[in-house]
């Protein structure tokens, strides 16, 4: 594995920095982390000053929107936005997951139409898979496609679908044929979420990013709206959850965090009173963070060499999300009481990132799969292991 980078994509990340370390930009990302309860980050004016140079989405063509270069630039600059303080998730949605998917799977209409205003920064795509009663088994949902002349109507109840209030349209796995096989007769669709019959509601959480819960109604859809396959859409479904699983976004906000603590553990601990009791969980999860590093950078390897099967995924997911979430824990530890204080707080220090991560941390290890599906994806695909 080759972990050097180009010298042009050397040069993308210090562009990038350069821009993220703007006064106006950190200043927009400082009030996005201080928003009350109940408001969250939208689209950010960064998104556009990144998406007007072509570098929110550098791996697509530029009739895009993009740089026609490769998901390593993408995946620096998901680095960089995490390791500046800019709220990364409008972005890894909109252009790793579901922009990524359209670019797969779409028509060249429909890739015209949805890709150039996510690549500006302007547009936001989502997720609407998971239902009521189905999440890890998603071969079993309930949402259903009726044909009708000219296309479609789909009728059913879609949940934690990260911010889809805020989206343009949403990627629905419907079932369009019943089936024997739980995995044929499913069909993704590209919904608009402002077709009549499409209902978003919030659906509040702990964390600072909201979920929505989209009720259908009876939306029409046409073929034109479909990506991938009419009946064949597993494929599409699997492709889109492997996109979700490099970790690399958990790799950099466990970085960040863990970063936070050591700093605190500088500002708290007095030299007399020799290593910190933390010393040997902190140098043990520094390593990890590192493993999990190398691991995604493996996976991101994978992803730009077209190889989306590798059992490197799950790995990379699970050890990325498992160490992040410990890092979270033992903050609570180190910090004591100054764990909860948010960065809304005067007496927060700058940049303090610990009490939001607390409230984040338990989704890491369920949201794009659980760890346990993970370990079962790790143990079949990896380990030969029957399933
Ligand atoms: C932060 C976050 C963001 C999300 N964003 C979206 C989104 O944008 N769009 C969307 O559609 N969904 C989204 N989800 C939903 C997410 O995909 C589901 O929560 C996840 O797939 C788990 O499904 P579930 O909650 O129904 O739990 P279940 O599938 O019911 O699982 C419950 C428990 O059983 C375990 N389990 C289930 N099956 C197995 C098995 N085969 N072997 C061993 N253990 C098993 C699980 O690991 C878990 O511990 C998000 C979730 C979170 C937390």
């Amino acid at each position: 594995m080759d972990l050097r980078l180009t010298a042009e994509q050397e040069q993308y990340r210090r562009d990038v920095c350069a821009l993220l370390r703007r006064d106006d930009v950190q200043a927009e990302a400082a009030s996005a982390r201080r928003l009350p309860p109940g408001q969250e980050p939208g689209l950010l004016d960064v998104y556009r000053l990144l998406g007007e140079r072509g570098w929110l989405a550098p791996n697509w063509p530029a009739e895009h929107g993009g740089l026609g270069r490769t998901i390593v630039e993408k995946a620096i600059l998901t680095e960089e936005m995490i390791a500046h303080g800019v709220p990364d998730v409008v972005h890894t949605l909109a252009i790793d997951i579901v922009g990524l998917a359209v670019h797969l799977f779409g028509s060249a209409e429909m890739q015209d139409r949805l890709l150039p205003r996510l690549a500006r920064g302007e547009g936001l795509g989502c997720v609407l898979f998971s239902e009521p009663e189905v999440g890890s088994d998603l071969a079993a949902l309930t949402t259903r496609a009726e044909p009708e002349a000219g296309g479609w109507r789909l009728y059913g109840r879609k949940v934690y679908s990260l911010k889809s209030h805020l989206a343009d349209f949403g990627l629905c796995a419907a079932r369009t044929t019943a089936s024997e096989v739980p995995y044929h007769g499913i069909t993704v669709f590209a919904v608009p979420l402002d077709t009549p019959g499409v209902t978003v509601r919030p659906m509040w959480t702990m964390a600072d990013e909201r979920f929505g819960e989209v009720t259908l109604s009876g939306p029409l859809m046409t073929e034109a709206d479909v990506l991938g396959e009419v009946d064949g859409g597993w494929p599409v479904v699997g492709r889109v959850l492997g996109l979700e699983r490099t970790g690399i976004e958990f790799a950099a906000k466990g970085r960040r965090l863990l970063d936070a603590v050591l700093s605190h553990q500088d500002a708290v601990l007095a030299p007399e009173e020799g290593p910190s009791p933390y010393a040997e969980q902190l140098v043990a999860l520094d390593a990890q963070v590192r493993a999990g590093e190398l691991l995604s950078w493996q996976a991101l390897g994978k992803l730009a060499a077209g190889d989306y099967d590798d059992p490197v995924y799950p790995m990379a997911k699970w050890h990325s999300t498992e160490t992040a979430k410990a890092i979270a824990a033992i903050t609570a530890e180190v910090c004591g009481l100054d764990a909860v204080l948010s960065a809304r707080d005067p007496d927060s220090p700058p940049g303090w990132v610990v009490e939001s991560a607390l409230r984040d941390a338990p989704g890491f290890t369920l949201a794009s799969g659980t760890s346990e599906v993970m370990l079962s994806l790790i143990a079949s695909g990896a380990l030969g292991l029957a399933p």
